[in-house]
């Protein structure tokens, strides 16, 4: 083999950067920005452009099948078959005992969508059950929800475009300078070719984006809302509310504007713990640009409210017309690669393929239809979501659980209950490309899967643009793509549940898996049935919607005015301000907060192999202000237990006066390879957002 240059995507976060990969005699050696690619064309941040190294080197991988051949044993090696059969026949025995809800699937917001398809037709159209559920849940459920609920369906409005072209910025819960640095470098482009564009930033931390901002909003934990009801309260005193848009193209402005008469700003402000005259600044600019664009986050989702924020959030845009046109919109930002084509194929606990829903009985038959199943194969029952589903595990109610391309010992909220909960499962299978996790350390049965530069799919972006990935090298040892891994599962499983009937994993190569998938999202919102591999290998990445005989995709949506409500009207929400699930007290006096760091990627598995990428942050450390700490006689690295309700961790102190005082700040990265615990999460809230289910990871009361 000689050497070539393959054209795939950045397996990191949501931004989606295109990238090139040099490969030679089945090694990569190289990875550069593809200067082609829309979302980033040409640029990298510190991790993409480490991708190369992050592959260099088989050390630390899970390369061949391993079982534990009795309860207590330790696991060894086994051949695939022996690994295959296991898992279908302990899942199929489980079905039979005790019904088809008592097994589940923890998938991930990193698989492609391709292997999400096709463990989502496992689990709803074989197994008959929607306990699938994703880590996306922590990410951006609480964006999904609110979306549905103010638009009638799914998806940021607005594209990477806008981001050049917005005069006003305002971020919301989003360190941008970490979590989607390219974006960043476009935002920091156009503020520079114009240099009047306006930046305000809404964080309890004074992060990286907060210092670059022209106005920084350091509210109190969780006020968000209060916020956002006191800046529409100026909008709506000082006329600068679009009257027309909400006329013609909205619905529920009259209970919202009787609910904002009493959150005046000087009351949100005292709330927000900031300046009055900060807030109407913040308000005046939103208000009066000719085009405002919101940029939000983990910050607003992460929440026991976390579907009230984007509402409020989305209030403010309905409200000043700032939606559906360049420049403006509120654009929730998706943290993982491919969170977006996971909310595509439905593989979650609450919602079916193609934006589809589980209590609409004619949506359920028509996904039956497209997969040849009988419609009563699919579960009129939602699933349950992550919280509940490992709560489930814990209390015996699901008996065995597959975990794909996730680490959820390390990412879920209050991991001692997690821990317990795999501890107790009949069965815990794990399918990881890296051997060593907080997690892959309590499976019975390890599935070793390819990884970024080794295997073929797509995957979605923020903007909702479509990108091909493409495998440059083989995966080493026995590993094997996700999705060959399921489709080997699961004709095992049909072959017990159904003998003799015909397989829906018949045809798995991934094109067909993708048309399969596109076939089904025809006449729906995110209709992409224009879309193929050769369309995407000829013409590039391709944003959605793009039904069959488009010419070009939507970059951005609504732009009439007509949402995808029933009667074609976006609706406001009354939302209030609530506090968080749990507030400081004597016994727990601290805010905790928990986020990212520049150069790590969540549970650290592919960039923890990188010593360069502990050159911006070399060690683990709670944060605290430098007054609390001198109140305590604590200095820099001394170590502290930090503890929650829930459980405890030590790490070294580290002051900074980036927090407010009262609060601590730790990042989500660090775990069991790093420290004696399994990171932060051993303390933080597990309590979910009613409407989202999605959890409080980033806010507990905290000593
Ligand atoms: S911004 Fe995100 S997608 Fe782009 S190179 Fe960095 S981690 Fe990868």
């Amino acid at each position: 083999m000689g050497r070539t240059e393959t054209r795939s995507t950045c397996c990191y976060c949501g931004t989606g950067c295109g990238v090139l990969i040099a490969s030679e005699d089945g090694r990569i050696t190289g990875v550069r920005g593809d200067p082609e690619h829309p979302a980033n064309f040409g640029r990298l941040c510190s991790k993409g452009l480490n991708l190369a190294a992050s592959a260099a080197s088989d050390s630390g991988r899970a390369l061949y099948p391993e079982m534990r051949l009795t309860r207590d044993a330790p696991r060894q090696r086994v051949g695939w078959d022996e690994a295959l059969d296991s898992v279908a026949e302990s899942f199929a025995r489980i079905i039979h005992q005790h019904g088809p809800d008592a097994v589940a699937f923890y998938v991930s917001g990193q698989l492609l969508t391709e292997d999400y398809y096709l463990f989502n037709k496992l689990a709803k159209g074989v197994v008959g059950t929607n306990n699938i559920d994703t880590n996306s849940r922590l990410c951006m459920s609480s964006a999904v929800t609110a979306y549905k609920k103010a638009f009638g369906a799914d998806g940021p409005p607005s594209c990477y475009a806008d981001l050049e072209q917005a005069d006003c910025v305002l971020f919301a819960g989003s360190n941008l300078a970490y979590a989607h640095p390219v974006l960043l470098r476009r935002l920091e482009e156009a503020r520079a070719a114009r240099p009047d564009t306006r930046w305000i930033v809404i964080d309890p931390r004074r992060t990286d984006t907060a210092a670059m901002a022209d106005l920084h909003l350091q509210i109190q934990p969780g006020t968000d809302v209060a916020l956002f009801n006191g800046m529409l309260h100026h909008l709506i005193w000082e006329g600068l509310v679009a009257a027309d848009y909400i006329s013609a193209h909205t619905e529920g402005f009259a209970e919202l504007k009787q609910m904002v008469r009493n959150t005046t700003p000087n009351m949100a402000a005292e709330i927000c713990g900031i300046r009055e005259e900060d807030l109407i600044q913040a308000a005046e600019w939103f208000g009066r640009s000719p085009a405002s664009l919101s940029l939000y986050c983990m910050g607003l989702n992460q929440s026991s409210h976390g579907t009230d924020k984007n509402l409020a959030l989305i209030n403010l845009h309905l409200a000043t017309g700032q939606i559906g046109k360049p420049g403006a919109g509120p654009f929730s930002l998706t943290g993982q690669p491919n969170a977006m084509g996971g909310r595509e194929v439905g593989g979650m606990a609450t919602m079916l393929a193609a934006h589809r829903d589980i209590d609409n009985a004619a949506h359920r038959a028509e996904v039956a239809a497209h997969w040849g199943v009988p419609a009563e194969r699919l579960s009129a029952t939602p699933g349950l979501p992550a919280i509940a589903m490992f709560d489930a595990l814990q209390q015996g109610r699901i008996k065995a659980i597959w975990i794909a391309c996730s680490n959820p010992a390390h990412s879920l909220p209050n991991l001692p209950q997690v821990r317990a909960a795999l501890a107790k499962a009949e069965l815990v299978v794990v399918q990881d490309a890296f051997a060593h996790t907080d997690t892959t350390a309590l499976a019975d049965i390890l599935l070793p899967a390819a990884t970024w530069g080794e295997k073929e799919g797509t995957v979605t972006n923020s903007e909702r643009r479509i990108s091909r990935v493409r495998a440059a090298v083989p995966p080493p040892g026995e590993a094997q793509s996700d999705g060959w891994i399921v489709s080997q599962i699961a004709r095992r499983l049909e072959a017990l549940l159904y003998p003799g009937a015909a397989s829906l994993f018949a045809d798995t190569e991934v094109a067909s898996v993708f048309d399969e998938h596109c076939a089904l999202t025809a006449g729906r919102d995110l209709d992409i049935s224009g879309l193929s591999y050769a369309v995407l290998d000829s013409a590039g990445p391709q944003q959605w919607p793009r039904p069959a005989g488009a010419v070009q995709a939507q970059a951005r949506r609504y732009v009439d005015g007509v949402f995808a409500t029933a009667n074609g009207r976006a609706r406001f929400h009354a939302v209030r301000y609530q506090p968080p699930a749990e507030n400081v007290s004597a016994h727990y006096p601290f805010r905790l907060l928990t986020g990212r760091l520049r150069d790590q990627w969540h549970g650290m598995s592919r960039t923890g192999r990188l010593p360069q990428l502990f050159a911006h942050r070399p060690e683990p450390a709670l944060e605290m202000h430098p007054d609390d700490a001198e109140r305590r006689g604590l200095q820099t690295g001394d170590l502290v237990r930090i503890s929650s309700k829930r459980g405890q961790l030590v790490l070294p102190l580290a002051t900074s006066r980036e927090l407010p005082g009262g609060t601590v700040f730790a990042a989500m990265h660090w775990n069991g390879q790093f420290l004696n615990s399994g990171g932060i999460n051993e303390t933080s809230q597990p309590q979910v957002d009613g409407q989202s289910f999605q959890p409080e990871l980033k806010h507990a009361a905290s000593r």
